[in-house]
């Protein structure tokens, strides 16, 4: 794979491929641009270097039509502050007013195609969608690692009908961080998973049993692997369609000799709402009517003692339903100890990242990926399809 320091850039016509997804206000501005900050150092580098740039993103789930409340113009003009330099947003991502601005490009200048999403073709990875992105375009940059796990048509498509290809800063520092944490792992390595579904997570699970040390479960997930080994979780989410799964996995866990952690005491509630008084619960079987829905104080004990041992962290998904205050304080306390150790520590996930600011610690974390199905994804396969489209 090539860096975009190995490229010429001079007088080139440049796809630049970032993940602008960001979140938008009811009155369509951009709620967070640190994705769009994200981006900065390699569009700096590509208009220093002499590129001419057409940079392109999604935006939320337009399913293939245009919808004005997901339109690039907000982010857009955020870009172009943020830059300091006018940026013209296209009217469309692909079609004959897009090939004329293309044409009339200089070096230094920069257009922002619109939201791919418009266009079926994307999602899809269509061929003749894929042929019209790559038109005119000398060098595709990919620099949208939060993106990279889907094989589509800016993604992967695109990339064979352009004559060189390279990947961008941030692209090139996610790589870096992540490859450690699978390849060589200062040890011991505690692997953190929260969230609601063990079924997405069942890739990064088995492959974590090769290569970490300790991994703690918390989240819904955990009481999947609690039903499995046939305790009574009362109205907690269960995915029952999971079982054999989580059973296969607690059996591996134990014969490879891996400490597999399950919480030890659960704050339970009848229902999931911030008027509900939550209580804790310390064994099985946990009362018919009441759902678990946070990991309670012991656990965090536990889980935090695990964590100053560790010298590699690796945390995906909240441990409770952080939403609510009242569920929210293992989150935040896991939050605050990975942030506290002194550990290479790798957060990933958009609610794990909102967790590290709510509790104020996202300076103090090595690596947040700006990926999270993507960096999930890439700790259980090495790879992501847009990665292996550069190679
Ligand atoms: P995921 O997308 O699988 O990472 O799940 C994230 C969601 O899991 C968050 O919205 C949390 O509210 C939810 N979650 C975490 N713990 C629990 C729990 N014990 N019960 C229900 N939902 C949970």
């Amino acid at each position: 794979m090539k860096l975009i320091r190995e490229i010429n850039f001079e007088n080139k016509k440049v796809f630049l491929r970032v993940d602008f997804n960001v979140p938008l206000d009811e009155m369509g501005v951009v709620k967070d641009d640190t994705r769009i900050r994200a981006a900065l150092p390699t569009v700096r580098y590509l208009l220093d270097a002499g590129a001419m740039l057409i940079v392109a993103s999604h935006l939320g789930r337009p399913k293939g039509k245009y919808d004005p409340k997901l339109s690039l113009k907000p982010v857009a003009q955020r870009f172009q502050e943020l830059l300091g330099q006018p940026v013209t947003l296209a009217p469309d991502v692909i079609g004959p007013e897009v090939e004329r601005l293309k044409s009339q490009l200089k070096p230094g200048d920069i257009i922002v195609l619109e939201n791919l999403r418009f266009h079926p073709g994307e999602t899809a990875n269509d061929e003749a969608f894929s042929r019209e992105l790559a038109s005119q375009i000398d060098v595709y940059v990919n620099d949208a690692f939060g993106a990279s796990h889907r094989s589509h048509a800016s993604v992967t498509g695109m990339v064979r009908f352009v004559p060189e290809k390279a990947a961008g800063f941030l692209m090139e520092k996610e790589i870096t961080y992540l490859r450690k944490a699978i390849e060589d792992p200062e040890k011991p390595y505690v692997a953190i998973l929260g969230g609601a579904k063990v079924s997405d997570k069942i890739p990064i699970i088995e492959s974590l049993l090769d290569k970490a040390d300790v991994i703690l479960i918390g989240g819904a997930m955990a009481y999947t692997f609690f039903k499995a080994m046939g305790m009574e979780v009362g109205r907690s989410l269960v995915e029952m369609d999971q079982l054999e799964k989580a059973q296969t996995i607690l059996k591996k866990a134990q014969a490879k000799g891996i400490g597999f952690h399950l919480p030890v005491d659960h704050v339970v509630t009848p229902s999931l709402t911030s008027e509900s008084i939550p209580t804790i619960v310390e064994s099985f079987p946990i009362p018919l009517e009441m759902i678990a829905a946070d990991i309670g104080p012991k656990t965090i004990t536990m889980f935090t003692s695990l964590i100053n041992q560790a010298k590699t962290i690796f945390w995906n998904g909240p441990l409770g339903v952080f939403e609510i205050e009242a569920f929210s304080q293992g989150t935040m306390a896991i939050a605050k100890a990975i942030a506290a150790s002194s550990a290479i520590s790798i957060v990933g996930g958009g609610d794990s990242i909102s967790a590290l600011k709510k509790a104020g610690v996202t300076s103090q974390i090595t690596h947040v990926s700006t990926g999270g199905g993507a960096s999930l994804e890439f700790i259980a396969y090495g790879t992501l399809p847009g990665i292996e489209a550069l190679e």
